[in-house]
């Protein structure tokens, strides 16, 4: 339902929180982040319910800084809305992390390829569809932009899916298809959400991304390319002051 990425210096933690915060008002039923650590592990805290659920689990078992991070609010469409359902969806050998609005209208014959391999679910989610693909892909590639763009074209529906790989600190990878996708351009830091609202706290420097587009975020670059790889000329605008309102 919500989507806010970070990737820049150690507050990730705070900005996904206040993105999610200003999220809200879009209606959710649970609430995850993921965050790569100052010392490179990726942490992941979910839980069904208001976003203060969240806040409470991270105050009983903290998630370290880190300049890298996802954020999720969920709106349940295949599986309820539990803890193990929320997101974010962990690949197989939990080192990617992976969001999602919206629905992967072939996800059950996609879930079928991956349990004649042997994978196991832990949700009942389209989601942890494609964090297994996308992980799968990561480990043909040790990319996340190229493992993302090789599952992507697979998937029918409407998404906005975001990644982040704990080999990969320092880049967090999205792509969109009938669903929104929006590029916060900071100073030494770059944001991504579902819309404005998740990062115009930050910066109001703004970039939409396309159809069937995929882009990845570092703390000082930006790179849009479409399905295929090609490259995509971007267009900043500036986000209106009424739309912190
Ligand atoms: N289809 C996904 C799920 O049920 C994502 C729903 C959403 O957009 O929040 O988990």
């Amino acid at each position: 339902c919500g989507i806010v990425g970070y990737v820049g210096n150690n507050k990730s933690l705070e900005v996904l929180l206040g993105g999610l915060k200003r999220l809200e008002y879009r209606g959710y039923d649970s609430a995850g982040v993921a965050i790569i650590d100052e010392a490179g592990t990726l942490g992941t805290r979910k839980r069904a319910g208001k976003l203060q659920m969240l806040l409470d689990d991270l105050a009983e078992a903290p998630l370290g800084n880190g300049a890298t991070g996802i954020g999720h609010t969920r709106w349940a469409t295949h599986g309820g809305p539990t803890d193990v359902n929320a997101h974010p969806h962990l690949s197989r050998d939990s080192k990617l992390a992976l969001i999602h609005n919206g629905i992967i209208e072939n996800f059950s014959e996609l879930k079928n390829e991956l349990l004649a391999e042997g994978a196991t679910f832990a949700s009942e989610t389209d989601t942890e569809v494609a964090a297994l693909l996308v992980g799968r892909e990561y480990e043909k590639t040790g990319d996340l932009t190229q493992a993302l763009r090789g599952v992507v074209a697979r998937l029918e529906g409407a998404f906005t899916l975001l990644a982040v790989h704990e080999d990969q600190p320092g880049v967090v990878v999205g792509a969109r298809r009938n669903s929104p996708l929006v590029i916060g351009l900071g100073d030494g830091e770059n944001f991504l959400g579902s819309d404005v609202a998740a990062f115009v706290e930050f910066t109001r420097r703004a970039v939409a991304i396309g159809q069937d587009q995929i882009v990845t975020i570092r703390p000082d670059s930006v790179v849009v390319t479409d399905f295929d790889g090609n490259a995509v000329e971007v267009e900043e605008f500036d986000i209106a002051w009424d739309a912190s309102a």
